[in-house]
């Protein structure tokens, strides 16, 4: 997981990290080369900016200059940064709701069926709930059956009702029936277009307006850098969600969007999704993922 990114930090930081006379200049030469190294995994430029600005001012503001590890200092308020800026603790889901809904949106292909499966069994199997998906794509069957073969795939059942064409009515059946059937976690995965449109923005509003979920997900393909921050607050604009999934960080992604997502739309990294099985899901830790970055 950005590899890249990891390896080009390594670099910017390796002159501190050096024996070699350690000057202003130097800390200056190690922030530009760690902007370098964000803009090439696709990090806002802005962001980037003030991410070196504030690491600059802090670095020099700890006598880095004076101490005699600089470049252990250097690696630490760098992490120490990054963390924040992916959102600083965990932030947990609430799952105080009975049933607790949580609402599913994001553009077709992000992978809000498959994250819609992975949180059922995640739910399940850590959390001892007894989810329900409900299936509340009426545009595409086959998002329908795709739902009800990954309910299969981990023993969680499926709500859906292909004679029902109203996805808000077919939200609040899902309930009503896990109500009467005593599931007490409501998943709802709704359907998404290839790119931002009005209707389906309005449809997901209303949505969300009628079943007052405890949790508004926002799912979002991290492969797709900095259209993926755009689109996020493009949906967060309107839906003012709680919080943004990450999915395909086990691909060849460069890493932005993991790193901007949370500053541009001020809410946290809840989940990110690390491969296609039912069971490639880890809550986000900002802190473990700058360990990560860092190395
Ligand atoms: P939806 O249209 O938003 O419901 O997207 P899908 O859940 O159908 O996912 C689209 C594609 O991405 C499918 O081929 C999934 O297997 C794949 N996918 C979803 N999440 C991940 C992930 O975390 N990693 C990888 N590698 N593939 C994923």
């Amino acid at each position: 997981m950005f590899d890249n990114l990891s390896e080009k930090l390594d670099k910017a930081l390796h002159v501190l990290k050096g024996h070699g006379q350690i000057t202003e200049i130097n800390v200056a030469e190690t922030t530009k080369e760690v902007r370098r190294a964000l803009l090439d995994a696709d990090v806002n430029f802005k962001i980037a900016k003030e991410f070196t600005n504030k690491v600059r001012d802090k670095a020099l503001g700890q006598n880095v200059l004076t101490t005699l590890q600089p470049g252990q200092l250097m690696v630490k308020i760098v992490k120490d940064e990054l963390t924040e800026l992916m959102g600083g603790d965990a932030a947990g889901i609430d799952l105080s709701g009975n049933p607790s809904v949580i609402l599913m949106s994001g553009l077709q292909g992000s992978g809000k069926t498959t994250f819609s499966g992975k949180l059922a069994h995640y739910l399940k199997t850590k959390k001892n709930k007894y989810p329900l998906l409900v299936a509340c794509d009426v545009y595409r069957p086959a998002a329908i059956d795709q739902l009800h073969v990954v309910g299969d795939q981990i023993g969680v059942p499926v709500y859906s009702d292909k004679e029902n064409s109203d996805p808000v009515s077919l939200a609040k059946a899902g309930i009503a029936h896990a109500k009467a059937q005593g599931q007490n976690v409501v998943i709802i995965d709704t359907a998404g277009r290839l790119a931002v449109d009005e209707r389906m923005m309005t449809e997901i509003s209303q949505i969300r307006d009628a079943v007052q979920p405890q949790e508004t997900l926002f799912v979002v393909d991290a492969m797709t850098g900095q259209d993926a921050v755009n689109t996020a607050k493009a949906f967060n604009d309107v839906l003012n969600f709680d919080g943004v999934i990450l999915t395909k960080l086990d691909g060849d992604t460069r890493g932005g969007a993991a790193i901007s997502i949370r500053s541009v739309v001020n809410k946290p990294i809840k989940f990110i999704g690390t491969g296609e099985k039912m069971d490639a899901l880890d809550v986000f830790h900002p802190d473990r993922m700058a360990d990560r970055i860092l190395g």
